[in-house]
């Protein structure tokens, strides 16, 4: 029987997984609610006006317009749900990876600043990481340069509620360095099954450089993850964190995520979220060889042991984010976006902050578009991304150009190695 599926959401994110799912031939139509420009009328795809907050209207809507699955984007609709505790508190995933031996930074969380304070000046560690425990939509991290800075942030947080309720109360923890790496995985409630991992471009200008955002790119797989450390982070994150909730009677069905630091030390978990990463998305999805309508069938079933997803392996994808300028700071809205959304075959054209106006496209966010390529190697599907990039007409679109080259850079150490020996 054709399913009618719901996808929460209206970003990069949400138009990649009603994209993938609009493949499936199980699949009737996918409402994406609210949606932007580039999942209104396309196809499979339309947008839907439903209120996704209320959820009791949600539930109504689904049963008048026989929706057979809700796949929910981003993080806020998540919260309610209690296994996602793991994302909506810090200090309940810090706890949590105490208790069953996950391995993550030295911590300690404080409802007090005085307290807070202290514990930063005579922590045996250097403790320079400043956390709200709650929602903050990515921005309740401070990375602290010295003890002063640290403070200020406990106090900025706590006393002057920058981030609202999200810091009632604050993690506190140890600076970590290393590389960081995103290793999703399915999990239906008792088995894992991980995706290939990938990597985000936090930062807005090339070479890492400039203020935080959202994310302006991501690529996958991440060479530096061999086998041999994705099997490692199967076992020592995403299954025991799996096991570990279905012990404390809350299983985790669903995508997990996990941004992790590849330290001197070994790996440490930064973070957990309840989702797809956006854009990790957009370079996730185009891998997956199998139907994603029949792997969530599979995780909602507990069969992903029986029957695990296939992804293409002898691919590489790399996304590239187009934002508005001034993003992140203030930015302009309503910028007519013209040109060929589809260069080249492989090439994918991921709307994010966009909607309709008088037929046209126009931008109404920070970030706007994301345009990912899928070819043999990293490097070509970099060259492809940005060719794809250079062929959208949105004046004065903010992006980079190097996404994926910590990637590059250790190919190239790689076979230099090799070819010495
Ligand atoms: P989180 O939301 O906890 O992942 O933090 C957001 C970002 O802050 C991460 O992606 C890291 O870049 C950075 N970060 C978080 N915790 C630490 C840490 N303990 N040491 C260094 N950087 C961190």
């Amino acid at each position: 029987m054709a399913v009618r599926l719901l996808v929460i959401g209206s970003g990069g994110r949400e138009h990649t997984l009603a994209w993938k799912l609009a493949q499936s031939p199980h699949i009737q139509q996918v409402l994406v609610a609210p949606g932007n420009a580039g999942t209104a009328n396309c196809g499979k795809i339309s947008n839907s006006e439903v209120s996704v907050s209320n959820h009791s209207i949600l539930a109504q809507f689904c049963k008048e317009h026989s929706v057979g699955l809700v796949v929910v984007g981003p993080e806020v609709p998540l919260a309610a749900v209690q296994a996602a505790q793991l994302e909506a508190s810090k200090s309940f995933s810090k706890a949590f990876m105490d208790r069953h031996g996950i391995p993550t930074a030295n911590w300690c969380s404080f409802t007090d600043p005085q307290e807070a304070c202290s514990y930063i000046r005579t922590a045996s560690f250097p403790a320079l990481v400043v956390k709200a425990s709650g929602l903050a939509a990515g921005k309740g991290v401070i990375v602290a340069k010295d003890q002063e800075e640290a403070c200020q942030a406990v106090l900025d947080i706590m006393k002057d509620k920058t981030f609202g309720s999200a810091g009632e109360t604050v993690v506190v923890e140890e600076l970590l360095e290393g590389e960081e790496v995103s290793c999703l995985c399915f999990s239906d409630g008792c088995s894992v099954s991980p995706m290939p991992p990938a990597q985000d471009h936090k930062r807005l200008q090339d070479g890492d450089l400039g203020p935080n955002t959202g994310g302006m790119g991501a690529y996958c797989p991440t060479p530096q993850v061999s086998q041999e450390l994705l099997q490692q982070i199967r076992e020592t994150v995403l299954q025991k964190t799996v096991d570990g909730m279905k012990e404390e009677g809350t299983p985790y069905v669903g995508v997990l995520y996990a941004g992790l630091m590849l330290t001197k030390q070994g790996l440490k978990v930064l973070e957990f979220n309840c989702r797809f990463g956006d854009p990790e998305c957009q370079v996730l999805m185009p891998l997956l060889k199998s139907d994603l309508y029949e792997v969530l069938q599979s995780t909602l079933e507990g069969k992903l042991a029986s029957s695990p997803p296939e992804w293409h392996q002898d691919r590489s994808a790399v996304t590239v984010v187009m934002a508005s300028p001034g993003y992140p700071g203030s930015y302009k809205k309503g910028v007519a976006i013209t040109g060929r959304y589809a260069s080249e075959t492989g090439v994918q054209v991921f709307h994010a902050g966009t909607s309709l106006k008088e037929g046209g496209v126009v931008s109404s966010g920070g970030r706007v578009l994301t345009v990912t390529a899928v070819r043999s190697s990293l490097e070509m599907a970099l060259h492809a991304a940005n060719r794809g990039v250079a062929a959208v007409g949105f004046p004065g679109a903010v992006y980079r150009r190097d996404i994926g080259h910590r990637g590059i850079a250790h190919l190239a150490q790689h076979r230099c190695l090799t070819y010495k020996d």
